[in-house]
């Protein structure tokens, strides 16, 4: 077992663990994570930005509707 210094704060964790236990920053170096990070993100704006749009155009197009149609009496 050996003592491997973090990366980013310099606390000595055990080889045995996967993250720092002071900062939690991967001690093993895996960047693994961080593309994840971006493809969730990337995946997350591919279905947000077209239901954002959706959203947008719905309420704008009821409210060109709103004052054309005949008023009710
Ligand atoms: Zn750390």
């Amino acid at each position: 077992m050996a003592l491997i210094p973090c990366k980013e704060c310099g606390t000595l964790n055990s080889s045995e663990v996967e993250i720092c236990l002071s900062c939690e920053y991967p001690v093993k170096g895996r960047p693994k994570t961080n593309w994840l990070k971006w493809l969730a993100v990337l995946l997350a704006l591919i279905f947000v930005i077209p239901l954002a749009l959706y959203t947008i155009g719905t309420v704008s197009t009821q409210t060109n509707v709103q004052p054309s149609s005949p008023p009710a009496k």
